[in-house]
């Protein structure tokens, strides 16, 4: 038996494919030349964990699995439960014929945000406020690592969609209307994936087992459809297309993304799934991406209103644009009988698989995944790290935005004085992780409430900074009479959005939730008040600005609130700038720097500064 062992492994070691010496272009023919087409098929399918079992992984030679939305083996998942699952499905792969690694993505947006006790960071829409490249590397970098912590190579970020109408309930995951602040964004990519050595421009690169390959998403337009409808029709000339929408994907490709999502949007009535222009034409032929096109979630079958009408003619339709992995996500009998039975019918040709297998094979040998498929807890302790706690915080101060500080002719409210009698702390969005955090947090549509994850929240900050003889009373709703007794000497009234995330956050009247707006009147009309609005974009706050003496755009924070007390008291100023137009009206919606009218509340690029007390 012995002997047999060495003679398979001395066999095993001539395996040109298996071999790390030899170039990279080598491995990947030689491993195409051994593969079935059953075998070439299944690389290109991605399903969803709750539906892949050994079994299935083997069977079918899925090439890669994810965490759709909040999908978690189990709720407060620790790194070992998350190492354990995605090791027992790369097990199920390693152990078919030619032993090909699948790749686990999940959708690490804002931080590791599936995983309890993961450091949740800034949305985009206030990353996009700092204007700060290296900030969001960094960022980048410790998302890698936590994603790490839990056996995960492959992230479903950046996206790097350029947001044109805050009706749009993803315009948070966008860091601004403007595209030269979303290209310098994509320094995430770096962060993530690991600087690519100056050589290999538009190759895909992940540089070892700190880094994960990313995917820049969506692929393109999706942040311009009419009236910010989610997975609509972008309506724009090519000028319009190529100068606002495209520019990102400039920069994400040269810095060597691994992996790009196509928009479930369409560009002129064609969706993108099946625009083989765009995703052919122009991202593989002219752009020279060579990493792999992700379809979104069921996004072959988005391709026909409704949904799945001609399944065939979508099977056809996005597989001839250029995708190369098919996100399924559950019904994958469906699509392998489908594409196998056009594959035969020479409806799609050989010459189609072989280019999206080229493209997969590529990321998964560039990023190592055939010399180490398996992970283990060496970096289970980076999850939530003090470090990245720390850096979340500093992400937060920068992120947020003062738009006004003081009433015309009055003193300045902030900085706040940390010593005083007794401070009022107002409003639901105070004190609630989940609020602060925002969709794509622990579940798809983010949560309500304190227990969900780790975290600071900002009533919490306020306590931990003021001095210990301030008191601070919170009150989540409290009515004018409460507000006047109280005899504060000033208040934080803490207002904004529930928690939302696609097909759920679109909006046609952008308002504060209820009861925000009678908190602001209550609170404001007596004492001293600073605004904090907690929210995934600009919303409707011009009919209370002159009762409010100071106000602050907090976007959506995080579980680090430590950082906006920490500007509120002065520890560090104000440094943000807007990176999106605050409108007066709805009415005024789509309304962008450089319009012709545009006559906004707070223009793109406002921002007041405060010096802090001491530093
Ligand atoms: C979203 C993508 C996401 C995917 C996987 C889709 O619904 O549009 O952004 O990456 O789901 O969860």
């Amino acid at each position: 038996l012995m002997l047999l062992c060495c003679i398979v492994a001395a066999a095993e070691g001539t395996l040109k494919y298996k071999d790390p010496k030899q170039p990279l272009g080598a491995r990947i023919r030689d491993l195409m030349n051994r593969m079935t087409l059953q075998e070439k098929i299944g690389q290109m399918v991605q399903i969803e964990r709750s539906v892949a079992t050994p079994e299935v992984m083997k069977k079918y030679f899925i090439g890669s699995v994810l965490s759709g939305g909040g999908s978690v083996p189990s709720e407060k998942a620790t790194p070992e439960t998350w190492v354990n699952m995605v090791n027992e499905i790369q097990k199920a792969s390693l152990s078919t014929r030619l032993g090909i690694p699948m790749i686990y993505g999940i959708d690490a947006v804002h931080g590791h945000n599936n995983v309890y006790g993961a450091t949740i960071f800034p949305h985009n829409v206030g990353l996009g406020v700092t204007r700060d490249p290296n900030l969001v590397k960094r960022i980048g970098a410790a998302t890698a690592l936590e994603v790490r912590a839990t056996g995960i190579p492959y992230a479903f970020a950046p996206c790097i969609a350029v947001c044109r109408d805050p009706r749009w309930g993803r315009c948070y995951e966008s860091y601004s209307e403007d595209y030269r602040i979303v290209q310098q964004m994509t320094e995430i990519i770096p962060g993530l994936q690991g600087d690519l050595p100056t050589k290999r421009k538009g190759v895909p690169f992940v540089g070892g087992k700190t880094k994960v390959a990313a995917c820049a998403k969506h692929f393109v337009g999706d942040g311009g459809t009419v009236r910010g409808i989610d997975e609509n029709n972008t309506v724009i000339d090519s000028k319009g297309l190529f100068g606002i929408h495209m520019p990102g994907y400039y920069n994400a490709v040269n810095k060597g993304v691994a992996t790009i999502m196509v928009s479930y949007s369409a560009w002129n009535g064609l969706r993108m799934h099946a625009n083989k222009e765009l995703v052919t034409g122009f991202l593989k032929n002219k752009l020279k991406f060579r990493g792999f096109v992700i379809s979104d979630w069921q996004g072959i079958d988005r391709i026909t209103t409704p949904p799945h009408l001609n399944y065939s003619y979508s099977v056809y339709a996005g597989i001839s644009a250029g995708i190369d992995m098919i996100m399924v996500p559950y019904n994958y009998t469906e699509f392998i009988d489908e594409i196998s039975s056009q594959i035969q019918k020479k409806l799609i040709p050989i010459s189609r698989i072989d280019d999206a297998l080229k493209r997969i094979l590529r990321v998964k040998f560039t990023m190592g995944l055939f010399e180490e498929p398996l992970a283990d807890l060496s970096f289970a302790n980076q999850l939530g790290s003090k470090e990245h706690r720390e850096l979340a915080r500093e992400a937060v101060r920068k992120s947020l935005v003062l738009l006004k500080n003081g009433k015309t002719g009055a003193k300045p409210l902030l900085p706040l004085p940390k010593k005083s009698g007794k401070i009022l702390v107002a409003g639901a969005h105070a004190d609630n992780l989940g609020y602060q955090c925002g969709g794509w947090t622990i579940t798809w549509q983010g949560l309500n409430g304190n227990d969900h994850t780790v975290g600071t929240t900002i009533l919490a900050a306020v306590k931990n900074t003021v001095a210990p003889t301030t008191q601070v009373v919170y009150s989540q709703n409290p009515d004018a009479n409460f507000v006047k007794s109280g005899k504060f000497d000033y208040a934080i009234v803490v207002v904004g959005e529930p928690p939302y995330a696609e097909m759920f956050g679109d909006t046609t009247n952008l308002t504060i939730s209820d009861p925000g707006p009678s908190i602001i009147g209550n609170v404001c009309g007596s004492v001293k008040c600073v605004v904090v609005v907690v929210s995934g974009r600009p919303v409707v706050i011009q009919p209370y600005v002159s009762t409010i003496d100071a106000l602050v755009a907090a976007w959506l924070p995080g579980t680090e609130g430590q950082g906006v007390a920490d500007a509120l008291f002065g520890d560090y100023g104000f440094t943000g700038k807007l990176a999106r137009t605050w409108f007066k009206s709805v009415k005024q919606l789509p309304m962008n720097v450089g319009d012709r009218h545009y006559d906004p509340l707070y223009p793109f690029g406002f921002g007041l500064t405060t010096k802090p007390y001491k530093m």
